[in-house]
């Protein structure tokens, strides 16, 4: 078994696009846009701004009011699109229910979309010809690619559809010619579609949830999962690491797996919003 350390690739990373940013020209400039007041929404923002900071990206947060409207937001949206000075936005999930946030990413200028999140972005992702991915699934192909795993000609298993991860995930394993299951809430025997996976990515939210009994001998296991234990400091992924690891011919841990690829991919995202 093979622990993927995704902290170390971050780290190199890190170091890559702190060169390439130096000798950039004209630097990105990404606006991030916060809505009302929760707090993982506040956390994100903020490391995402270190990590920018750090590398020597310009950022600036946008925070509006919890109880803007829709059309203020898109207001807001147009006049950055028109702003020269801004080559990125983004807007930090979760955002108020009351809130079309699908309407609001696809006002986003698609070349400025550096989250990769409007209909234009994931279209191009569907279509096989991505300009940006989003960040998370970036970061795994980016772990895969390091780990020298082949994806071409194999059975690859995604567990959850959502916009941010499932769906482009199972996109990104076609477009590297995998043979692509996608499996979410109303599946039907999912151990034995788990089980056929040589890749198997776990993005479901439900800590601990693939066993030992779902994962074919030689797996390479990709946790994507993020569960706070409650009452502790503690997070846990998707997968129960210490019942799993010995079956897999990799896998990620949780922390220090997946979590530190997806910020430096959001830079890889970044610095392609800037033509030279
Ligand atoms: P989400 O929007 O809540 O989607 C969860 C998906 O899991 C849905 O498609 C859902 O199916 C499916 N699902 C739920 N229960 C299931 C079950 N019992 N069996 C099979 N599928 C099931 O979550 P998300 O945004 O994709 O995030 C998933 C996890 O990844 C969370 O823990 C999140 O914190 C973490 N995450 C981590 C990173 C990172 O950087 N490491 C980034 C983003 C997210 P339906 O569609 O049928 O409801």
């Amino acid at each position: 078994m093979n622990i993927i350390d995704g902290k170390m690739i971050s780290s190199k990373l890190k170091e890559e696009y702190r060169e390439k940013i130096a000798n950039m020209k004209m630097k990105p400039f990404l606006v991030m846009i916060r809505i009302g007041d929760d707090a993982a929404a506040e956390i994100y923002v903020k490391s995402k701004g270190k990590t920018c900071l750090e590398l020597g990206i310009p950022y600036s947060e946008l925070h509006l009011n919890a109880d803007i409207t829709q059309e203020e937001l898109l207001s807001q949206i147009d006049e950055l699109n028109a702003d020269d000075k801004v080559t990125a936005i983004l807007i930090e999930s979760p955002i108020p229910y009351h809130l079309d946030i699908l309407e609001a990413f696809d006002r986003i200028d698609p070349k400025k979309d550096v989250d990769g999140l409007n209909s234009i972005n994931l279209g191009n992702l569907a279509g096989n010809h991505p300009i940006f991915t989003p960040a998370t699934p970036l970061g795994i192909m980016r772990l895969l690619k390091e780990y020298k795993i082949e994806i071409e000609g194999k059975r690859c298993v995604v567990v959850g559809r959502s916009n941010l991860v499932g769906r482009p995930m199972a996109l990104c394993l076609l477009n590297a010619n995998g043979t692509v299951t996608i499996c979410h809430s109303r599946t039907k025997d999912l151990r034995d579609i788990t089980k056929e996976a040589d890749i198997l990515v776990v993005a479901i939210g439900k800590p601990k949830f693939i066993t030992e009994d779902m994962v074919k001998e030689g797996a390479t296991v990709i946790d994507v999962g993020i569960n706070r234990i409650p009452d502790s400091k503690k997070i846990v992924g998707d997968v129960d690491f210490d019942n799993v690891k010995d079956k897999c011919s990799y896998i990620t841990p949780v922390p220090g797996g997946v979590g530190p690829m997806t910020i430096i991919s959001l830079i890889d995202n970044l610095i392609r919003t800037v033509n030279e």
